[in-house]
């Protein structure tokens, strides 16, 4: 069975799905990627003193058919647990978003990524908690139409209330897209039922079809200086942008482009300044491949200087094949619409009209950026952004406010041009 298992591992291929994972601070959604994947996601020394998830984590699994088994233990990521007859069946990746109400902004430019998501509801407080209803209010934004519920926590409730909390999250997604989406009872602690989340994820979250005969572009959404102190001169590589594709091919010797850019001061103005460079080495997880595709977080590592990436500074840029990117917007035009009630908040606060002049926060593809609204109309609104961003017409947009001291989702929107 061993050779046969080595056998199937070896097909490894790049992830091809990215499933985001959203809901509530606490719920568990770094348990439940960690209970897939093996990967514990929160990393960072910041975030695990905080215990909670800051940035986007991410983990890789392969899913592995076991031919002989009878649902739900059929498809899971680990194949030893299969017999004999085991088959590859793709590769997935997981974006784990920040459930804290402080990081709305995180996961609105991580949504971007999600091609399906899970939601992640504790069977042990009332469902929905405020970024239950949040972020699931954000998959409806951005277009994400594959979901599975995972009830997780069951370990700690009776079964009463077990049923209890499945009937609210039901009544939570009547009437909604995500009506018949399954709603599966997890212990992601103990590693219960996580074989019928894999199914559900089989079943209800297809790799979508991929435009791979466009020009490349990508969503940056991490940037790194990879080289460690005392490195010699002769070997250091340059900066690696982190992303990923959202159509197109992008292969080892490609020129690209990178805009808006990088933040300078000239004059005292702020100016953005498009970078150019060349893809040397393509990583996902780390593994090195000669070509890069939609589907998964990847690595782009490039001839840049690693100063303009380290720490992140390229978040909420586009790379893109040298050429192909369109100017960067510094003002844009929004269709929009504004929600009736402030979902984020444990109260449900009215919405109160936007107003000239107000500054918003707008989420374009992985950008988050701020605007002052310098033209308001009744569903149309001009607003002068404070750092520029790439758009295209008819691209979808959240649009946040402050409330109560923090930045909630209020609306939505679709840039006209
Ligand atoms: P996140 O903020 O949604 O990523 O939540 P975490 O995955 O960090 O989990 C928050 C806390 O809940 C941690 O202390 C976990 O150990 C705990 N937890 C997660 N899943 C379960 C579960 O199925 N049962 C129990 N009893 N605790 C869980
Ligand atoms: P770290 O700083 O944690 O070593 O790496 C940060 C990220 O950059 C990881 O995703 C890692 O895989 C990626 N990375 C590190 N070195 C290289 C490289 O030489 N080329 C590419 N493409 N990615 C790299």
């Amino acid at each position: 069975m061993s050779s046969q298992v080595s056998q199937v591992s070896a097909q490894k291929n790049q992830p091809e799905v990215n499933i985001g994972v959203v809901g509530h601070v606490d719920h568990g959604k770094t348990t439940l990627v960690q209970a897939i994947t093996g990967v514990w996601t929160a990393r960072h020394s910041e975030e695990l003193k905080r215990a909670m998830t800051i940035k986007l984590g991410y983990a890789e699994a392969d899913i592995y058919e076991c031919r002989e088994l009878p649902e739900p233990d059929r498809f899971v990521s680990d194949p030893s647990r299969c017999g004999s007859e085991v088959s590859y069946r793709r590769s997935i990746s997981f974006v784990d978003a920040p459930g804290h109400e402080v990081l709305m902004a995180t996961m609105l430019s991580g949504a971007a990524l999600m091609d399906g998501a899970i939601l992640v509801v504790a069977a042990n407080e009332p469902c929905p908690q405020p970024q239950t209803r949040e972020h699931f209010a954000a998959l409806d934004i951005i277009g994400v139409r594959n979901l599975v519920v995972v009830q997780n926590k069951v370990d700690v409730v009776s079964r009463e209330e077990a049923v209890k909390n499945y009937n609210q999250i039901k009544e939570f997604l009547k009437g909604t897209w995500a009506v018949d989406a399954p709603i599966i009872p997890v212990s992601a602690l103990h590693k219960v039922n996580v074989d019928a989340v894999i199914m559900a994820i089989e079943k209800f979250i297809p790799t979508p079809e991929r435009d791979l005969s466009s020009p490349p572009l990508m969503f940056v959404v991490r940037s790194f200086e990879v080289n460690k102190p005392g490195t010699q001169p002769n070997e250091l590589v340059g900066g690696v942008v982190g992303g990923s594709l959202l159509r197109g091919v992008l292969r080892v010797g490609d020129e690209i482009e990178i805009k808006p850019g990088i933040r300078r001061e000239k004059g005292g103005r702020v100016v953005y300044e498009p970078l150019t460079s060349e893809v040397v080495s393509i990583r996902f997880g780390t593994r090195e491949y000669d070509e890069a595709r939609p589907g998964g977080l990847v690595a782009i590592g490039t001839k840049l200087d690693p100063a303009l990436t380290k720490a992140d500074r390229l978040v909420g840029n586009v790379l893109a094949k040298a050429g192909t990117l369109p100017d960067p917007l510094s003002t844009v035009s929004i269709e929009y619409k504004l929600m009736e009630r402030v979902i984020g908040t444990r109260e449900l606060i009215k919405v109160q009209p936007l107003a000239k002049g107000e500054r918003i926060m707008l989420t374009v593809g992985a950008a988050v950026t701020l605007g002052v609204i310098t033209k308001l109309g009744r569903d149309r609104m001009e607003l002068m952004l404070r750092r520029p961003v790439i758009a295209w017409k008819g691209m979808r947009a959240a649009i946040s406010r402050q409330v109560l001291g923090r930045w909630r989702l209020v609306g939505w929107g679709k840039v006209v041009d």
